[in-house]
């Protein structure tokens, strides 16, 4: 090979190294090239585009800090804000089909618009893993090479119904009006989302099935969103104050917004408690079982999803099929890795960390 093709090789090797830092590598047609044109060490492993459907959500948060903790050495990501909006995240999906990427991982906005983002995927032959958001069953027929990894959405339901239920038995107590029946308040997630569609009803299911009678003073979506939910409690305390029993939320940070809101109305101090349970296990959320004001709530295992979504990933984007012995995580029905569940109160606590 002649002295001219050095430059050259060097562009190239700089064009994958800068892939991460770097929104936009159009510059020849080096910058997508496959592991040959790179030549260097970054150019050796799989260049995977990760869109998340919004950065601004704390459990996202942390599988985006996983995912980039388990890519390194295995993966170079690219990892975008879709910013809560499926327009957005299409287009973004069409950048990492321009850029040649290897893989794609996808947060989608919508889950149900997947299907818009599997042809695309399948039209330009880039295997898919879809995480957290779980597309239609019929979606996930659509290619061979789509992926889901998630967490069953019922298990952390029924974990969160088994830990009030759990409180309820202990402490008579808690029937405040002494009817024998649980008042509760529900604060839910984003409307569609299967995490906010079964938690709510698998939590109550568990209540129910551990022999209690419920009765739901109010329920309203607060979006995953602690801000939101506080001035939702606010509004619930404000026209319901006394007959509330127990709140439950489908994820954390719309616990804590309920808990800010209770301690605005004099709860957790003088003898004055509220049950409030939640699901993910953040660090503001282990901060508050300390604290005695979150009741309990339920490990969304950030830390697993995004290690298993780099491995599916890069399994595929090695033209790999993904199993059990290549990605260290069980396949159920040829697509799907799932992430148990775990509940967590202050006693047990460690294990979430
Ligand atoms: C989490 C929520 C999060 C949502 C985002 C859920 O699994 O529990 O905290 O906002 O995913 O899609
Ligand atoms: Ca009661």
């Amino acid at each position: 090979m002649n002295k001219k093709w050095i430059p050259m090789m060097v562009v190239g090797a700089l064009a994958v190294t800068a892939l991460s830092a770097c929104g936009n590598s159009d510059n020849n047609s080096n910058g997508g090239g496959n592991a040959a044109n790179g030549g260097g060490a970054s150019g050796s492993v799989p260049k995977i585009g990760v869109a998340i459907y919004k950065f601004d959500d704390t459990f996202m948060t942390g599988v985006r800090n996983a995912i980039t903790d388990a890519a390194k050495g295995v993966a170079t990501v690219d990892i975008v804000d879709s910013q809560n909006a499926q327009p957005t995240q299409n287009d973004k999906v069409d950048l990492f089909v321009t850029k040649k990427y290897d893989a794609m991982a996808i947060n989608p906005v919508d889950r149900t618009a997947a299907s818009v983002i599997i042809d695309k995927a399948k039209a330009a032959d880039i295997p898919v893993v879809f995480l957290n958001r779980e597309p239609l069953a019929d979606d996930m027929k659509k290619w061979d090479k789509v992926y889901y990894v998630g967490a069953k959405a019922e298990q952390s339901g029924t974990m969160e119904g088994e830990l009030l239920a759990d409180y309820w038995k202990a402490h008579p107590e808690m029937d405040k009006n002494k009817d024998g029946k649980l008042q509760y308040v529900m604060l839910t997630g984003e409307p569609g989302h299967q995490d906010a569609v079964l938690r709510t009803k698998f939590s109550i299911q568990a209540l129910q099935d551990a022999g209690i009678q419920v009765e739901k003073i109010a329920e309203d979506t607060a979006m995953w969103d602690r801000v939101k939910a506080q001035d939702k409690m606010q509004t619930f305390l404000s026209a319901n104050g006394d007959k509330i029993e127990a709140v439950l939320a489908n994820n954390d940070d719309m616990a804590l917004g309920a808990i800010e809101a209770l301690k605005a109305a004099g709860y957790f101090k003088d003898n004055k408690f509220m049950p409030v349970v939640g699901v993910d296990a953040t660090a503001a959320a282990q901060q508050a079982l300390s604290d005695g004001t979150l009741l309990g709530t339920v490990l969304n295992d950030a830390k697993n999803q995004g290690k298993a979504t780099v491995a599916v990933a890069s399994v595929l984007a090695k033209g790999e099929t993904p199993t059990k012995e290549n990605v260290g995580y069980d396949i159920t029905d040829g697509k799907y890795v799932w992430i148990t569940y775990k509940k967590i109160t202050k006693d047990n606590m460690s294990e979430a960390k």
